[in-house]
This record gives structure tokens, C-alpha cells and sequence, in this order.
């Protein structure tokens, strides 16, 4: 066990002698002239005088203004104001290229998820890796387009479990951009964490059919596939009209619409409603649900973008 030492009488000390300390500390440590205002209050002016400050970057020789304590150090190294200025816009600089590679790696990282949800939801990925509401060119669609994606966007987002929203029935020519707009708003929403996935079903329309051929003979089966479509958040059937399908595929595709009872819904087509039945007559009782009560319908114009130079 040492013996523990007595503590020091506490010793009287005037501010004039603390800032004499100080400045000494300062010159000890090689730091720079106490700045004014540093803290130690003295109401004696100080005394000044001229060094000088050579910048150990460019060499360049400032005559600076410290209090005369510093008379006898020499000439100080100090950063001209240049130079200070240069070397901070730098750091800058990095920092903000640092922060800049960050967000880009979080986005890469974001759209690789996203790719991944796409395919899980029946998206082909590479044809719409880059299909974001951002991407889309608003120019040649027409007038009201995009607006009326980002308006259904934000019902279906606003819009509680059990609340009807207006369908968004999109049509115009091939690759004139309306699977882009469907995709988009799957991405927009399935951005949201809040969304779960397989909340979100995209079909493109022959690839149901033939997936609703296919269940022929199982009504379990069936009944999967159909249940699927009725409970999705969001159901996209991309490309609507291609073929003319039979009477028992018009039936249930129907009885999804029916079933889903004004649930957000997207459907692309080449054709309007009104050339859809004209088209193949068995699609009256689909395009009973496609009307106007049900269905915004907005029409995409533009030349065939898939051949459109990036
Ligand atoms: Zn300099």
C-alpha cells in the first residue's frame, strides 16, 4: 500500500497570470496566437507585435499580428489563407465523393432488390430493369399520362385494405411505354416497406392464360391461381387482347375482376375496351368490368420505344 499524497494547497492565481500560462502553453505547443475571445478574460490591453508566418505550402510570407509573448519564436509555420482554404475545399471534396459512392453503392444494392421482387412477382427483369415512374418519357405519351400514374399510385398507397380504388386501364400502340408505366408503379409501391411482396401480382396476359389452360381439370389448382389474383394488393395483367382466348379463360379472368370488386388493378392492352369486344365478342363480359365506373382508361401514344435509341 502506498501512502497517498497529500493533496496540494490550492494556490491563488490572478486571470492576468492564467493568460500569461496560457500564451506560453500555446507557444510551448507550438500552436498558433490565442485567438480572441479564447476564454481568458484580461483587462489589460496586450501588447503586440509583428511576426512572421511562413505557409509550409506554398512558402508564402505573411506578417501576422500576435501578442509580443511570441516575439522571440521565429518565423511561425502557419497555412496562408489560400492555402487553408485550398486544402478545406479538398477535404470537402472528399467527403462529398465519399458520400456520393455510399448513396450510389445503397441504390445499386435498393435496385438489385427490387429486380429480385420484380421476377419473384412475374416481372421479366431485363426487359424492365430500368423501368421506374423517373425513367419514363412523358414527352411523346401524350397529355395526362404519367399524371394519371402518379395519381393512381398515390390512391392505391393512400388507400386502406378494403377500399375501392379506380382501376387504371392503359392501351396505345406496342412499346409505346405502358408496361414500363404497370412496372413502375409495381417498383413505386413495392418501395414502400410497408408492402409486402407477394402483395403485388403481375401477369402478362398470355403467360395467365396459359397458366389458367393449365389448371384445367383441378379445380384446386384453379382455384390457386384465380385466389392469388383476387387477394394481390396490386394485380397488373399486362398485354390484354393479344390473342382471343376461350369463353372459359374469358370466364375466369372475369371472375377475378368480379372477385377483386375495384381493388387496385393495371391492365395494358393494344386495344381500347370498346375494340376488345369488337375484337373477339367473348370479351363483353371482361369489358363489362372495364368501364368507365371501374376503370380510368388513358391512352399511351408514342412510337415503339423498344427500338428507340437510348
Ligand atoms: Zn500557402
Amino acid at each position: 500500500m502506498s501512502e497517498m499524497a497529500e493533496p496540494a494547497e490550492a494556490e491563488e492565481i490572478t486571470a492576468a497570470q492564467l493568460e500569461e500560462r496560457h500564451i506560453q502553453r500555446r507557444a510551448e505547443l507550438q500552436l498558433g496566437p490565442a485567438r480572441v475571445g479564447s476564454g481568458i478574460s484580461s483587462k489589460e490591453p496586450v501588447e503586440m507585435t509583428t511576426i512572421n508566418s511562413v505557409c509550409p505550402s506554398c512558402g508564402q510570407r505573411d506578417a501576422l499580428e500576435v501578442p509580443a509573448m511570441f516575439r522571440n519564436l521565429g518565423d511561425r509555420r502557419f497555412p496562408c489563407t489560400a492555402c487553408k482554404a485550398a486544402s478545406e475545399a479538398k477535404e470537402a471534396e472528399l467527403r462529398a465523393e465519399e458520400e456520393a459512392r455510399l448513396n450510389r453503392e445503397r441504390r445499386e444494392r435498393r435496385g438489385a432488390e427490387i429486380l429480385g421482387v420484380l421476377r419473384s412477382i412475374g416481372v421479366n427483369a431485363w426487359d424492365h430493369r430500368d423501368a421506374t415512374l423517373e425513367a419514363f418519357d412523358a414527352r411523346e405519351a401524350g397529355p395526362g399520362v404519367m399524371q394519371a400514374a402518379r395519381e393512381f399510385l398515390d390512391e392505391v398507397r393512400s388507400a386502406g385494405e378494403y377500399e375501392q380504388v379506380r382501376g387504371l386501364y392503359l392501351f396505345g400502340g406496342t412499346g409505346a411505354g405502358k408496361s414500363h408505366l404497370a412496372v413502375a408503379i409495381a417498383r413505386a409501391l413495392l418501395l414502400d416497406p410497408d408492402v409486402p411482396s407477394g402483395e403485388v401480382v403481375y401477369d402478362h396476359a398470355l403467360r395467365l392464360i396459359g397458366q389458367i389452360q393449365r389448371t384445367y381439370g383441378s379445380d384446386e389448382r384453379a382455384e390457386e391461381v384465380l385466389q392469388r389474383r383476387i387477394d394481390a394488393r396490386l394485380w397488373i395483367l399486362d398485354d390484354l387482347g393479344t390473342e382471343a382466348p376461350s369463353a372459359d379463360v374469358v370466364r375466369r379472368l372475369t371472375e377475378i375482376f368480379t372477385e377483386r370488386a375495384m381493388r387496385p388493378t393495371i391492365v395494358t392492352s393494344n386495344l381500347s375496351p370498346d375494340q376488345l369486344e369488337t375484337r373477339n365478342p367473348e370479351f363483353f363480359r371482361v369489358v363489362s368490368r372495364l368501364g368507365p365506373r371501374y376503370f380510368r382508361t388513358v391512352r399511351v401514344h408514342g412510337s415503339d420505344r423498344r427500338f428507340a435509341a437510348a
